[in-house]
């Protein structure tokens, strides 16, 4: 390994990280920094001095010892699947200050390990870098499940889900990953370890630190293992792909199937444009009959131990619906689950095609404000004269507004975000704020909030050496 600082590294910094891990996990070269320097998105991204693979909580806290010491930016980064520009460095340095700083990429992929089912509490603890598909794979094998799956599962990691307080499909039953965190241990940035992984069910004694760093996108510490909570595996799943007249037929929809009682796992919305671009991407017809250009889909999950597809099918019957398609054979439910989990990566191929990387939002707001919320992001589509693709996730009004080949991001992120603010509702709902939004944080945020959130953030790092720039902006506005 070639251990030699490059132009804005420092001598000293690099033979204590070396001192930390290893020169086999001090990586310096560009070639080997790259794949970690750029996001999922190609949107975001910028140079690092080198990425550090720790392997064990110790040598991450003597890592954060060094760089806490030398003044270095840290970026913790993990699946590298985030989609608002947290987990690289930022492309131009967000202060003066910034630019006098090396900046160092901390990858926790290799804290994998899973520990053994605990099947009387229903928990598991997990490495931070363990994937979402090897949770869900541990919790199976022992006849439990995970409570949270979203699309980017073999590469999302679970400190990853910790710090974005991911969401996904099944938010709906089991809530987001706020909900699913028992215990945490995390390195701060001056390298003290902090938390616990009891996971006892009751227990007040001070300080909460799940609720503290779940959401804090790795600007507070860096999260090595936690222990999470598992949840029934059921029997029976089925799923309906339902075409519909509208939104408001969709949310009628909703309604009628929470009343019901049916035991809903999931309740995705694809918009028709979105439909048309997925339906391309994957080469297949849609499985029910598509919507007119002012109508929807709604993909409706249910699972439990008895067949839930009577109920579902009887709450269908009542509800105003262009068509639908039922699926309970496992290969013919995946087929159609294709159409909403290979979305992004439809949104991605057509961003190559146009050689720009696509302008994403990821809102929520309350249900009744949806339509309006639709109606405005489609028109600033139209006036900068990009292609809107929307879906997400129907039960939490959370949707997904992907700008493809927009000419003008920031006027639509000021256009959208006002709009999303003044409905009541949020400019993050699962993705995270990261360096993306920072700067409109504020308009779901008051002055107070963000003045108490930046002295929580100086008191556990006191020289903002974790992800400048990411929650809370560091330029002057
Ligand atoms: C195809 C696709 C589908 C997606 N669908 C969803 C979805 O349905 N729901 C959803 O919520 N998200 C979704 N995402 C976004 C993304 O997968 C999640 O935000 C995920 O939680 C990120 O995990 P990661 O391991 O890739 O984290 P990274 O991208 O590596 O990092 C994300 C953020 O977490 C911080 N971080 C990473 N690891 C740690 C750690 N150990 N300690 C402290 N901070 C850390 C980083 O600094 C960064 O700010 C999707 C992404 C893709 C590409």
């Amino acid at each position: 390994v070639d251990a030699r600082p490059d132009s804005n590294g420092d001598p000293t910094l690099t033979t204590a990280l070396i001192d930390a891990v290893g020169a086999d996990d001090v990586l310096i070269d560009a070639d080997l920094r790259s794949g970690y320097e750029t996001d999922w998105t190609g949107r975001y991204g910028g140079p690092s001095m080198a990425v550090i693979r720790p392997r064990t909580t110790d040598a991450l806290a003597a890592v954060m010892r060094a760089c806490n010491d030398h003044g270095a930016v840290v970026i913790p980064q993990a699946g590298n699947t985030g989609l608002v520009g947290g987990s690289v460095p930022p492309a131009g340095q967000e202060s003066v200050q910034d630019s006098e700083r090396p900046t160092v990429i901390v990858s926790m992929r290799s804290f994998d390990d899973i520990g053994p089912v605990d099947r009387d509490a229903m928990q598991v603890t997990v490495g931070a870098g363990v994937t979402l598909a090897r949770w869900q794979a541990a919790a199976r094998a022992a006849g439990l499940d995970a409570p949270l799956d979203f699309a980017a599962r073999d590469s999302a990691t679970i400190g990853g889900a910790i710090a974005t307080n991911a969401g996904g499909s099944r938010v709906v039953r089991f809530g987001t990953m706020r909900q699913q965190v028992v215990g945490i241990e995390a390195v701060l940035a001056d390298g003290s370890v902090v938390g616990s992984l009891s996971g006892l069910p009751k227990e007040t004694a001070g300080m909460h630190w799940p609720s503290l760093l779940v959401g804090s996108e790795g600007t507070l510490g860096i999260v090595t293992r936690a222990r999470l909570r598992l949840v029934p595996r059921f029997a029976h799943t089925v799923t309906a792909f339902v075409s519909l007249k509208s939104i408001g037929d969709a949310l009628d929809l909703l309604r009628r199937l929470r009343t019901s009682g049916a035991p809903l796992d999931a309740v995705e919305v694809i918009q028709p444009e979105a439909l048309d671009l997925v339906v391309d991407h994957l080469g297949r017809p849609s499985p029910a009959a598509p919507p007119s250009a002012t109508g929807t889909v709604v993909i409706v999950e249910c699972a439990a131990n008895h067949d839930p597809t009577d109920e579902l099918v009887a709450t269908l019957a009542d509800a105003s619906i262009v068509d639908t398609a039922i699926a309970t054979d496992p290969r013919q439910r995946e087929a159609m689950l294709e159409f909403r989990d290979r979305m992004t990566e439809a949104i991605a191929a057509a961003s190559t095609r146009l050689g720009t990387p696509t302008f994403k939002l990821d809102v929520a707001v309350p249900l009744s404000a949806l339509d309006d919320l639709l109606s405005e992001a489609e028109q600033a589509a139209l006036d900068d004269g990009c292609r809107l693709i929307s879906f997400g996730h129907l039960a939490e009004g959370n949707i997904h507004l992907n700008h493809l080949g927009a000419l003008d991001p920031d006027r639509i992120a000021r256009r959208v975000l006002g709009e999303v603010a003044r409905l009541g509702g949020t400019i993050s709902a699962e993705h995270g704020i990261g360096r993306a939004k920072a700067a409109h944080l504020h308009l779901i945020r008051s002055a107070d909030d963000l003045r108490a959130q930046q002295a929580i953030k100086t008191a556990l790092d006191p020289n903002a050496i974790l992800n400048p720039g990411v929650v809370i902006e560091t330029r002057e506005r």
